[in-house]
């Protein structure tokens, strides 16, 4: 038993309350069986068997972040999620990391609740990208109907769909996602999907025009979407100019019945739920995404949390 008040000293909000919440089926008539969801209280995250977090231990240590972990169960699915939150500045930006093999993603992140507050949840895929033949961003919708219209989705998701989701309550601030991709893309001889030069019928690149090195690689951009062309939608028009303002190379997507994929920007677009961006940054690329982070905060007005002074004498 000292053992273990020992061992939780560091975290001393740690209790072994389980919440349990019964998430059902988003009724409608939709036909979707019911989902369970379970969050823990904080953890020491030194237990945790993920190697996301454990070659992040330290950072997550020094910035006193709670780890927690989730889980939903649906159908045959028994998702775990990692929870990050910053304690002191709990209510800050909020990351989703559906893909658990970008590793540069989720060390991104971490900086990102270090240095912004705020919070991150991370699916656990064993390493994967994907999780039982199942794509973690294309398994967002609420019922059978809309689960038709993607073809990457095995079944309707509502519990997933609300558990993510519902980290976004009480929240003010945009939808937030964090993905790594290969460089370039097939059609110009690379190796991946995502590009900044890959135009498709609802899909369009808007260059920085003053970026600096990194950020103007075609792979780094930060991902947007919505249910209007661009030239019905000046509001989104302006989001671009802001982002490319500060750097930021941009790709807009127009999410219709036809081109909507079940991935989380979709469903936004699809539901208005609110604004949402997802930085996209080449596999290794670490310090060019953390770059576009503070460039994304820059430009929505998201400061930095204050620091200690670096000394007694420039405190006060
Ligand atoms: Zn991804």
């Amino acid at each position: 038993m000292s053992d273990r008040r020992a061992s939780m000293n560091l975290y001393p909000w740690a209790c072994l309350l389980v919440l349990t919440v019964l998430l059902h089926g988003c009724g409608g008539g939709a036909g979707v069986s019911g989902s369970s969801m379970t969050i823990s209280a904080c953890m020491d995250p030194a237990g945790v068997d993920a190697r996301d977090i454990q070659r992040n231990l330290n950072a997550i240590r020094n910035a006193r972040l709670c780890y927690r972990r989730q889980q939903v169960r649906e159908g045959p699915f028994r998702w775990v999620f990692h929870i990050l939150e910053h304690p002191k500045a709990p209510k800050g930006p909020f990351w989703v990391l559906p893909h658990d093999n970008e590793n540069t993603a989720f060390d991104a992140a971490v900086y990102a609740v270090a240095t912004y507050g705020g919070g991150l949840l991370a699916v656990d895929s064993g390493g994967r990208r994907h999780f039982l033949g199942q794509d973690p961003n294309r398994n967002f919708s609420s019922s059978r109907a809309e689960s038709r219209l993607c073809r990457d989705q095995r079944l309707p998701a509502p519990g997933y769909t609300a558990a993510v989701l519902n980290h976004y309550k009480g929240r003010r601030g945009p939808y937030l996602a964090l993905h790594n991709n290969y460089d370039g893309w097939q059609g110009n001889g690379g190796r991946g999907t995502i590009s900044l030069y890959r135009e498709t019928r609802s899909s369009r690149g808007f260059p920085a025009q003053h970026a600096d090195a990194q950020l103007r690689d075609e792979d780094n951009l930060v991902f947007i979407a919505g249910p209007r062309a661009l030239s019905a939608d000046s509001a989104v028009r302006r989001r671009i100019s802001a982002l490319n303002a500060v750097g930021l190379n941009v790709v807009y997507k127009r999410v219709d019945r036809r081109s909507f994929d079940c991935s989380l920007s979709d469903y936004i677009a699809r539901h208005a739920v609110g604004e949402y961006y997802n930085i996209e940054a080449e596999y290794g690329q670490r310090q060019a995404q953390q770059q576009m982070i503070d460039r994304l905060m820059q430009a929505l007005g998201i400061q930095p949390l204050r620091r200690a002074p670096v000394s007694p004498f420039l405190g006060g």
